[in-house]
């Protein structure tokens, strides 16, 4: 079986038309499938829409969130509640085509344990998004030991091996896409053209996407954290040379008055420099302080359909 992944923040607009493509697309392949659908805490329709969905279907699971968790959570908790061979997670918009599914099921049979849907055109997404993912995609691969791959994003086939593998992570600071890639396994890649948006509006403005991006930096990228080594050093072994080059001077032509503008340029270059690098470390330290308090990624308020967990409580994710 198949397990589709939808997680939903306010998509009473796209919910019908998802399940029905999805719905069309399974029972053309002939492939048995479930849909889980998270409910992240959404404030319209969307958990009534889902509920009369599971109700007359009974491959429908909703699990309802006990609010907004954002949606590495919400997919966190999609992929502990599925129960197929393998897991599908998709956006709710049909950003993803439903369609490349069966394709995936097709490279999953001939052995992959992953299947990557890239993006090779994405014209549904706007400049500044394209340009901006460009950039987070090579500064992120520049600084990581784990490497995303580009213009790949949560629509993937995954085998059950790694489902249980990725789902044995439990780390707050969850970027699934890193955790993914941080997992490994067989991989293989097919592209598809990111359609626009079915209804409704993106959910990510520019300050979540710049969240999403700190966080992904700040779990899988510990660079920025001890390049201050190297940063101090430089700067230390530069000034030394430059205090050197001072005395020499002072001896040699005797003492100068000026060099106010030069001292006012290097005292604002130090403070700035330091004020970043005390910048960083919060961001490390906020996440270490985040992690260590050890709470559960997402609390569940109720379980809709079947599902392997119907209560709201769920031993790994009480860890
Ligand atoms: N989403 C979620 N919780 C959130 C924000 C978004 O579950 O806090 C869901 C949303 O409903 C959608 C998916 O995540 O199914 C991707 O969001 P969106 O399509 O807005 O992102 P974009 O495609 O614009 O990057
Ligand atoms: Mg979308």
């Amino acid at each position: 079986m198949i397990s589709i992944l939808c997680p939903c923040y306010n998509e009473e607009e796209a919910l019908p038309s998802f399940r029905r493509e999805v719905t069309r697309v399974m029972e053309e392949a002939g492939e048995p499938f479930e849909i889980v659908f998270v409910n992240d805490g959404s404030d319209d329709g969307t958990l009534d829409i889902m509920r009369a969905l599971a109700q007359q279907d009974q491959r429908i699971v909703v699990v309802d969130l006990s609010r907004n968790f954002g949606k590495e959570a919400a997919l966190t908790a999609a992929l502990d509640h599925a129960r197929g061979d393998a897991v599908v997670p998709m956006d709710a918009d049909l950003q993803d085509p439903p369609a490349l599914i069966p394709e995936m099921i097709a490279r999953w049979r001939d052995g992959y344990d992953v299947v990557l849907a890239r993006r090779d055109d994405r014209p549904g997404d706007t400049y500044a998004k394209r340009s901006s993912a460009g950039l987070f995609y090579w500064l992120f691969n520049k600084f990581s030991q784990t490497k995303i791959p580009e213009n790949v994003g949560d629509f993937r086939l995954m085998d059950r091996r790694v489902v249980d593998a990725v789902g044995a992570l439990r780390e707050r600071n969850r970027f699934m896409r890193g955790i993914f890639a941080w997992a490994g396994f067989k991989a293989c890649a097919i592209s598809f053209e990111r359609e626009r948006r079915s209804a409704g509006e993106t959910k990510f403005n520019a300050s979540m996407m710049w969240r999403t991006a700190m966080d992904a930096m700040a779990s899988f990228c510990p660079r920025p954290l001890t390049m201050w080594l190297y940063i101090g050093a430089a700067v230390s072994l530069a000034s030394f040379g430059y205090g050197a080059y001072i005395v020499v001077r002072t001896l040699v032509l005797g003492r100068d008055v000026p060099g106010y503008a030069s001292l006012l340029c290097l005292v604002l270059f130090f403070g700035g420099l330091q004020t970043l690098g005390i910048g960083i470390l919060g961001e490390y330290l906020g996440r270490t302080y985040v992690e260590s308090k050890r709470r559960p990624i997402y609390l569940v308020r109720e379980v809709y359909g079947p599902s392997k967990k119907n209560s709201g409580t769920d031993a790994r994710n009480e860890i």
